[in-house]
C-alpha cells in the first residue's frame, strides 16, 4: 500500500471492522506504541502517527506492541 492508500484506510469507517489489520500499523510516536488499525485505543493525533507496513518495520524503528489489540500476534 502507498501512503495515501494508508491515510484513506485509516480515515475509513471500514477501519474498526478489522479489514485492514495486518495491511498497516499505526504507530503512535508520543506513546511509543503500535496498533492495529482496529484497535479500540482512542485514535491519536494524525501529526502523532505514522502508517508503517508490517511488525518488523514498527519493532525497528523502535515501537512497542499495544497491549490491547496485540498487533505483534495478529
Ligand atoms: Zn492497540
Amino acid at each position: 500500500m502507498n501512503k495515501e492508500e494508508k491515510w484513506n484506510a485509516y480515515d475509513s469507517e471500514t477501519r474498526k471492522d478489522g479489514s485492514w489489520d495486518g495491511r498497516f500499523y499505526i504507530a503512535v510516536k508520543t506513546t511509543g506504541i503500535f496498533c492495529l488499525p482496529s484497535c479500540k485505543a482512542r485514535p491519536p493525533l494524525r501529526k502523532n502517527i505514522e502508517l508503517l507496513d508490517s511488525v518488523d518495520e514498527c519493532l525497528t524503528a523502535g515501537y512497542r506492541p499495544c497491549k490491547r489489540c496485540h498487533p505483534d500476534r495478529a
